[in-house]
């Protein structure tokens, strides 16, 4: 017996649960439940994260969540409880297996089996948003060295472990050298861990376009949270049906498990739903929790159902499909063929696959860290570059020098082009001569001057070598 916390939701969501539990049950699935309430009825308690403390603990017990969609209540002040959880239990690997079931399911795409990794706690999701100037607004995009190591690899496990051929991975490095290259460069190293394994890289908008286009090429894909997350639902959708697909949020000592649709409230309540998506979700929870024969036995009597043209109103197509069916009533044909394979669509085989994997990250020494500059961000309203330049050289600003001016990252002084179209946000880069170790008083100095010079400053960077490696990038235009 497995301990599990499942909650019903919103929505479609009593029907679609009740559906997939019974499935569950019928197949043998080996499990203790404890059910929690979260959603819209705590929401409109006044509980803004739609989930109450008790709940927490049921959680903190079972470490295992299946979750029916819920609905946001309209308005403004309501968190999303998907974040919420992802963020508290630390779920940092969202895994979404997208798969086209060709010719039972209508898609442009019959030859489609890929799963995408997306990372899901850092990148521009850390939601540090600030207004910095009147026209000028930011987000700061963080990835870690930790994180990347761990997505990355639950990405090489994960392929090792469901027998898959290659691990992609999408970044777009060629721009965000610092941010995304750190995730290319960890696939690279991680992956020589990993030869059995093909291995490939994509720049992210050609990468998508690929993935439309031709998603037979891939296998698993793994990317940066924002990258993830758009791309996880083009995957999903071009299989032809989003509401086939399941979804499982990792963590190290937890796992959350749903379907990737909503609520759906308009059908609630009329036995119309397909269970199918919350189904996968709880077959990829059976893999997890180690119960992979009862996974593998749900699965494929879900796949021989579907091939027999039974269906839900969803996929329903005249000429397809053989019977249009209900919630209730879909599960049941899944329920009667189960210890039964599909003899068109493949059969799954989750024998010998594990789901706890060592994503155990390296501990790496710490370099080696000199301050050799600072960029020094103002706001001037009408400004002109060489006029920015003047006020500040004015000032004596040793042992730092202004080497550089740039406006939205375009060089603007020395030698900047009069056709360069520039806003209030300015960034006046500064550096010690011959990158001479600088102490940080030197760059407090240097705002003071600026600050009583009447210059508006509305941040700072410092510019640092680690182990004599620049830790900044040069502007574009330099
Ligand atoms: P939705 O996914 O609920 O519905 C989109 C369309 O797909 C609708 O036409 C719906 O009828 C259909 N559909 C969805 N699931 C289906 C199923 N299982 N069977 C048959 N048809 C299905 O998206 P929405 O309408 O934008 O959102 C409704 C509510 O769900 C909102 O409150 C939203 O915040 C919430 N939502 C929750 C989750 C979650 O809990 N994980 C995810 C997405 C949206």
């Amino acid at each position: 017996m497995t301990k599990i916390t499942v909650a019903k939701g919103d929505g479609i969501g009593p029907e679609i649960m009740d559906a997939t539990l019974d499935i569950l049950r019928a197949a043998g699935a080996r499990l203790d439940i404890e059910e929690i309430e979260i959603g819209e009825k705590v929401y409109l308690r006044g509980n803004s994260a739609g989930i109450e403390a008790s709940a927490w603990d049921s959680l903190r017990r079972t470490k295992v969540f299946l979750k029916a969609p819920i609905t946001t209540p309209q308005g403004g002040g309501f968190k999303s409880l998907n974040v919420t959880t992802r963020k508290v239990l630390g779920l940092f690997a969202n895994v979404r297996p997208c798969i086209s079931y060709h010719p039972f399911v209508q898609t442009k795409h019959p030859v489609m089996d890929v799963v995408i990794i997306r990372e899901n706690e850092e990148d521009l999701y850390a939601g540090i948003e600030h207004q910095q100037t009147d026209e000028v607004v930011q987000c700061l995009k963080l990835i870690s060295r930790p994180g990347t190591e761990k997505i990355i690899r639950y990405a090489f496990e994960y392929a090792r472990a469901y027998k898959r051929r290659k691990v992609t991975c999408f970044t777009k490095d060629n721009i965000m050298k610092m941010t995304d290259g750190l995730f290319h460069r960890i696939f690279t190293e991680v992956g020589r861990e990993y030869p059995e394994l093909e291995q490939e890289h994509w720049i992210v908008d050609i990468g998508a376009a690929k993935l439309a286009d031709t998603p037979e090429m891939f296998d698993v894909i793994v990317m940066p949270n924002l990258y993830g997350d758009i791309l996880s639902d083009v995957a999903a959708q071009i299989t032809g049906s989003v509401g086939l697909a399941g979804s499982a949020n990792i963590g190290a000592g937890f796992a959350m498990f749903e379907a990737i649709h909503g609520s759906a409230p308009r059908i609630a309540g009329m036995n119309k739903a397909n269970p199918s998506g919350l189904l996968l979700g709880a077959i990829q929870m059976l893999v997890h929790i180690g119960q992979q024969e009862v996974a593998q036995s749900i699965q494929n009597a879900w796949l021989k159902t579907l091939e027999e043209g039974i269906h839900t109103y969803d996929i329903y197509k005249e000429g397809t499909s053989s019977q249009k069916l209900g919630t209730r009533e879909f599960a049941a044909a899944v329920i009667e063929r189960l210890g039964q394979k599909p003899s068109v669509l493949r059969p799954v085989d989750y024998a010998g696959s594990k789901a706890i994997f060592n994503f155990e990250v390296t501990p790496r020494p710490l370099k080696r860290k000199e301050l050799v500059g600072a960029d020094i961000f103002i706001q001037a309203t009408g400004a002109s570059a060489e006029g920015i330049a003047k006020a500040i050289q004015a000032l004596g600003t040793d042992p730092l020098t202004l080497t550089m001016i740039t406006n939205r990252g375009t060089k603007v002084w020395p030698e900047g082009f009069p056709e360069t179209f520039c806003t209030d946000h300015w960034r006046c880069r500064f550096k010690s001569a011959d990158n001479r170790p600088l102490d940080y008083q030197s760059v407090i100095d240097t705002m003071h001057k600026m600050s009583q010079a009447k210059l508006d400053i509305i941040k700072t960077e410092n510019l640092y070598l680690f182990d004599g490696e620049p830790g900044f990038t040069a502007a574009q235009g330099q």
